[in-house]
């Protein structure tokens, strides 16, 4: 095996395998490292939103085309709050997929387009500022560029100081149960839960149940289901298919693109709050952006410090938007009960103007896909 690349990537998540395919595709020489081994479940609610699916489509190439062909359509959501329900549609419809299929079907698009791909191979250290050396339980690598991809929560700890902010607990299952069509989000008293319906690795349809949760709100997914009285009843007759997965502490956390001269992607830039339903589109996109950037410096076209200054201005231009709706939806839900009550009756009896504020919040999908296109 090769010791020296153009490219390194550190984490094979939705983040680092978009930036190793995009750079692979481009004619580069990538190594993706990965601590982890897929398939396996991850705390995730497995909304993948519209905004996503062309760039997801186009980065899974031919042969893992099958995940887009399985995966369920979502077209409305059901918003359960202070009593009330408000019906949100969901237009053009976003996708259910499951963690276990599509970090391995990415991952398997990123082998088919040329990455070197290593499994349980942890990123101990880096060193240098361009080029850099990675220390890894496989040995030392050598890059000229360096794509941190390595989640919210690595020994990494590049992006900013992770450890300020409200700590959540992160709960998900697969439960056999009802057929509802919709993502649901139930919220309570310190977090919650969203439900979705989701395709199994057998083909069998489940519900996906994953909640954000507040210190000493719920230590356990069965404690969740029971915060909300519709969720508890609709969950007594459930069946969980695997044992919950966890993940604490959930840190939101605002984005930071660069590192000194290292390029930070997907959830190790930043954090979205989970309820947007953009964090796996944060990623892919990030992902694709960050090596898009970087590929003008292996090709000579600009400096390192010029392409990472790319990446800045784009990250600014198209994904920090989601970050600021977020924290407006956040700041939402801690206003006084009286407001918040007058603007979901209000969306409550229309579905419009629900769907019309939802939207204020999400980015452009024309302008979205226009990125990676460009370039292929
Ligand atoms: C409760 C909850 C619900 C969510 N629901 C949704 C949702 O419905 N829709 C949505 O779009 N997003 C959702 N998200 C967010 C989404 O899961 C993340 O934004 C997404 O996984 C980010 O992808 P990533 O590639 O940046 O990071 P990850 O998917 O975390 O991948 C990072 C990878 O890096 C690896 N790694 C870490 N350190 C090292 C190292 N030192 N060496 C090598 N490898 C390393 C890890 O093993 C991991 O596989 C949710 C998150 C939470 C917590």
């Amino acid at each position: 095996m090769s010791r020296a690349y153009d490219l390194l990537v550190m984490g094979g998540g939705p983040g680092g395998t978009s930036a190793a395919i995009t750079a692979a595709r481009s004619g580069w020489r990538v190594l993706l490292v990965e601590r982890g081994r897929f398939p396996r479940h991850k705390v995730c609610g497995e909304f993948v939103s519209t905004e996503s699916l062309a760039l997801l489509k186009w980065l899974l190439g031919e042969s893992q085309q099958d995940l887009l062909q399985r995966a369920l359509t979502l077209s409305e959501s059901r918003l359960f709050l202070d009593g009330r329900m408000v019906r949100v549609p969901i237009n053009p419809s976003a996708a259910s997929i499951a963690r276990y299929d599509l970090d391995l079907a990415l991952w398997n698009a990123a082998e088919n387009a040329g990455v070197t791909a290593l499994q349980e191979t942890t990123v101990q250290g880096i060193r240098g500022e361009g080029p850099f050396r990675i220390a890894t339980s496989a040995g030392e690598f050598r890059g000229r560029a360096i794509i941190n991809a390595s989640g919210r929560w690595s020994n990494l700890k590049l992006a900013v100081n992770n450890s300020s902010g409200t700590r959540w607990l992160g709960l998900k299952a697969h439960f056999h149960g009802d057929r509802e069509p919709s993502v649901d989000l139930y919220f309570f008293e310190g977090g919650y839960c969203g439900v979705q319906p989701v395709r199994s690795p057998d083909g069998s349809i489940l519900l996906n149940a994953c909640a954000l949760v507040g210190r000493g709100v719920a230590a356990t997914l069965e404690e969740v289901l029971c915060r909300h009285p519709l969720l508890a009843a609709r969950s007594r007759s459930w069946t969980a298919a695997f044992a919950p997965v966890t993940t604490f502490p959930v840190i939101l956390r605002q984005p930071v693109p660069v590192s000194g001269n290292v390029v930070n992607a997907g959830d190790a830039a930043g954090f979205v709050d989970p309820f947007v339903g953009d964090g796996i589109a944060l990623a892919l996109r990030g992902g694709n952006l960050a090596a898009r950037n970087i590929c003008t410096f292996l090709g000579g076209q600009s400096q390192l410090k010029q392409s990472l200054e790319g990446y800045e201005r784009a990250y600014r231009r198209s994904l920090r938007p989601t970050y600021r709706a977020s924290s407006l939806l956040r700041r939402f839900l801690g206003v006084p009960r009286g407001l918040r009550g007058a603007l979901l009756a209000a969306c409550e009896s229309s579905p419009r103007l629900a769907r019309y504020l939802v939207e204020a919040t999400r980015s452009k999908a024309g302008e979205l896909q226009q990125d990676f296109y460009q370039q292929s």
